[in-house]
């Protein structure tokens, strides 16, 4: 049997996985992240934490396994982390995807024209929320930075980047193409940075990683003596895109945790979209670009947190699809979890959550219900986005995530798409996603045919609802979230 270890570097914990060649868990090696809120908006990570916490992880995997033939790696994605290439340290925190500190310059940065050059080279909107105006922001502020990087001492990356960086002691500063794609910075026509777009940004070439594809050589990491090749990398969502085999184009995955994320395999050509919808690169092997649509939600499980802390609805999680279920529907209630606004295809910031259609015989069970059926209906407005720009019906979609546990929640989630709604026997699809590409880089699998073949389900949801019974329903949600975007 052939392992590959898998790292999992996630906004909240760092892992690793030990996966054999058939895609089953060996081990698993999980710590906690700790995250620092400086100011009101501003989201910070301590690089340090994020490297030995790692390290931590793949340690303990190696103690149980020293018979590794190929690491991958799956990251955050956005993350920025800017360090000096002498001493190898960080000359400020990680600035974490979330982390809103740079709103205004991009309010100042926004116009028409800026707007959508930046769409056509980039697939992104002018957001704080990926990687440019992060860099901006450190080398205007940090003191010393901005001299040091003008003379070439400074190293940008991504989390992928700083651990490869890291992990090879120094050797190799890159970064692969899905991340790549997240900064703002890379040209996702050309596949390459983009000169016009580090001019607007302000931010000096020398500081940038090569860019590889998704599998191949990234470097040796030395780990306690042990010498085991990084084979491949990818961003955590394009990961758990490739976890789940969406190889064709029109093949959708989504991912319900906190938040969801939801993308799309549009094929081998970008489709910019016209709904505030985000193109990316999904994956590039053996110089095969493939693009995706994404579109996320932003509060997901996280609603089911909040019925149970703060309304004190249910005590596990779990509970909610019992008391869901004691009803036989929302009796009327919609609820628009917009804890922090919306976002795709609305964006809009200023929205927050609102219950509609409550009554006198309203209660918890009704409002538990409506909260979950809330995930389907906002899974609709982005496949309805999705097959707006690309002219795609999904055929499938896959999901996965802690709240897929909840077989209510999938079930009116396939109701409402009309479409079948696959789980994977895995549950570590982001992790696995990093160990298929380091298995290809390795050639412990032929490519990603061969990956389809091993990718299994354990259940299959088919649509019950008449076209008629889901249009009332989405009808409704339609004409509930008109009345506050
Ligand atoms: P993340 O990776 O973002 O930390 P996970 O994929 O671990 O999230 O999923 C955790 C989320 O799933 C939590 O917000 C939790 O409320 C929700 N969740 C877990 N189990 C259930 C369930 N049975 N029903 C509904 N929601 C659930």
């Amino acid at each position: 049997m052939l392992k590959i270890l898998a790292i999992d570097q996630g906004t909240t914990s760092s892992r690793a996985i030990v996966f054999s060649d058939k895609g089953d868990v060996l081990y698993t090696a999980q710590k906690e992240l700790p995250v620092f809120y400086p100011e009101n908006g501003w989201v910070e990570q301590n690089p340090e934490d994020i490297w030995e916490g790692t390290l931590d992880c793949v340690h303990e995997c190696l103690n149980e396994h020293n018979d590794i033939v190929a690491i991958g790696i799956a990251n955050q994605r956005e993350t920025t982390i800017i360090w000096d290439r002498g001493t190898g340290k960080p000359v400020y925190n990680a600035i974490v995807w979330q982390d809103r500190r740079t709103a205004d310059f991009c309010a100042d940065l926004k116009s028409p024209a800026n707007e959508s050059m930046i769409r056509e080279k980039t697939g992104l909107l002018l957001d704080p929320y990926f990687s440019a105006t992060k860099i901006n922001w450190i080398l205007k502020n940090v003191p010393d930075v901005c001299d040091m990087a003008e003379c070439g001492r400074l190293a940008f990356g991504t989390v992928d980047s700083f651990l490869l960086w890291r992990l090879t002691g120094g050797k190799v500063h890159a970064t692969d193409m899905t991340n790549a794609s997240r900064t703002m910075l890379f040209n996702i026509n050309t596949l390459s940075w983009d000169k016009n777009l580090l001019d607007f940004f302000d931010i000096p070439s020398s500081l940038l990683p090569d860019v590889k594809e998704n599998t191949g050589n990234f470097g040796l990491a030395n780990i306690n003596g042990h010498e085991i090749r990084i084979m491949g990398m990818a961003g955590d969502q394009q990961a758990a895109l490739i976890g789940q085999a969406c190889f064709q184009r029109g093949m959708i995955k989504s991912t319900y945790g906190t938040g969801c994320f939801a993308l799309m395999n549009v094929g081998n050509k970008p489709v910019i979209s016209n709904h505030k919808l985000l193109t990316s690169i999904g994956y590039v092997i053996h110089g095969e670009p493939t693009y995706v649509l994404e579109g996320s939600i932003f509060v997901a499980g996280a609603v089911i947190q909040w019925l149970r802390d703060e309304m004190q609805f249910f005590e596990t999680a779990d509970e909610s699809e019992n008391l869901a279920q004691s009803v036989e529907n929302t009796n009327g209630v919609y609820f628009v979890p917009a804890f922090t606004g919306l976002g795709a295809p609305y964006w809009n910031p200023d929205v927050r959550g609102t219950i509609f259609g409550l009554t006198r015989g309203t209660t918890k069970a009704h409002i538990t219900r409506a909260a979950l059926e809330a995930q389907a209906y906002q899974t609709c407005d982005l496949m309805s986005a999705m097959t707006a720009d690309s002219g795609i019906f999904p055929s499938t979609l896959r999901v996965d995530g802690g709240l897929v546990k909840n077989e209510m929640m999938v079930r009116f989630l396939s109701d409402m798409l009309g479409i079948q709604v696959e789980i994977s026997k895995s549950s570590e699809t982001t992790a696995l996603g990093a160990a298929y590409l380091a298995g290809i880089g390795a050639g412990v699998y032929r490519g990603l045919d061969d990956i389809a073949n091993h990718w299994e389900k354990i259940r299959t949801y088919s649509p019950s609802l008449t076209q008629d019974e889901q249009g009332k329903l989405y009808n409704e949600w339609k004409k509930f979230i008109g009345r506050l975007v």
